[in-house]
């Protein structure tokens, strides 16, 4: 379970209103069962479920189970797509172990907002669920330009097909971290927008293989591969 507060043992503290419907209605646990709580900053701790009422819990921390370990800074900036697909999208990134999800509005991009609340609580969720320390930040939307102005990673490689663009693999030859991926919306992006973004100094185009893929299965499928190139 993911905590902010900070972790030591001995202290109390308290959880979120879906932390307790999660353990007490999802999972069925009750005061005095064992869980584990986490951050990015203190790593990972025992600790047992000290008080539970519908929409709200609070933790006993024991002795510490894991320090924070350092991860490689991986972004994925994607496209505004639709809902479900840019949930699962957050959800199999934090898996992926990204540090930043910069959602994008790009000229065909049919969706024009973005619940930052709602992707940063599927993210907590996803951490949780696969045992990261840290929870990847997600940023306010922003209008692809800005994000690139906004850039101040190393290498950024975008999501290109039919463009001739080099295979992903050989793409990353030579990458600087911090790396972005970034992924067009289901429309693609417009030909000028995508020139734009690669006459970038920063950018690279990159491809996964000839085929049209979803925008969500080339956000995951590129973030596969950078991290099994960059990540641990
Ligand atoms: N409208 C586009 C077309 O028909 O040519 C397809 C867009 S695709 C569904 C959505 C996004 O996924 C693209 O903007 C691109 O970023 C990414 N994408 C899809 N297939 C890809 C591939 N083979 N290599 C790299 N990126 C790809």
């Amino acid at each position: 379970l993911f905590l902010d507060a900070p972790l030591s043992e001995g202290a109390e503290l308290p959880g979120t209103p879906a932390q307790a419907h999660h353990l007490g209605t999802v999972l069925r646990r009750g005061p005095g069962d064992a869980v584990a709580v986490f951050n990015p900053r203190d790593g990972e701790f025992a600790a047992r479920i000290a008080a539970l009422r519908k929409d709200r819990c609070a933790f006993a921390v024991e002795g510490r189970l894991r320090d924070a370990a350092p991860e490689p800074d991986l972004r994925l900036l994607v496209a505004a797509i639709k809902r479900d697909a840019l949930d699962w999208v957050v959800e199999k990134a934090t898996e992926l172990g990204v540090s930043v999800i910069q959602p994008v509005l790009t000229r065909r991009s049919i969706v024009d907002r973005v619940n930052t609340d709602r992707l940063a609580a599927i993210a907590r969720g996803a951490a949780e669920q696969c045992e990261r320390l840290s929870v990847p930040r997600v940023a306010a939307a922003l209008p692809l330009h800005a994000a690139l102005d906004a850039w101040d990673g190393g290498s950024l490689f975008v999501a290109a097909e039919r463009r001739g663009a080099m295979p992903l693999r050989h793409a990353v030859a030579g990458a600087r971290l911090p790396v972005g991926w970034l992924v067009g919306p289901e429309g693609g992006f417009e030909t000028r927008e995508l020139d734009d973004v690669v006459s970038r100094p920063f950018v690279t185009a990159a491809a996964l293989g000839p085929r049209i893929l979803r925008a969500e299965t080339a956000a995951v499928a590129g973030l596969a591969v950078l991290q099994a190139l960059a990540g641990d």
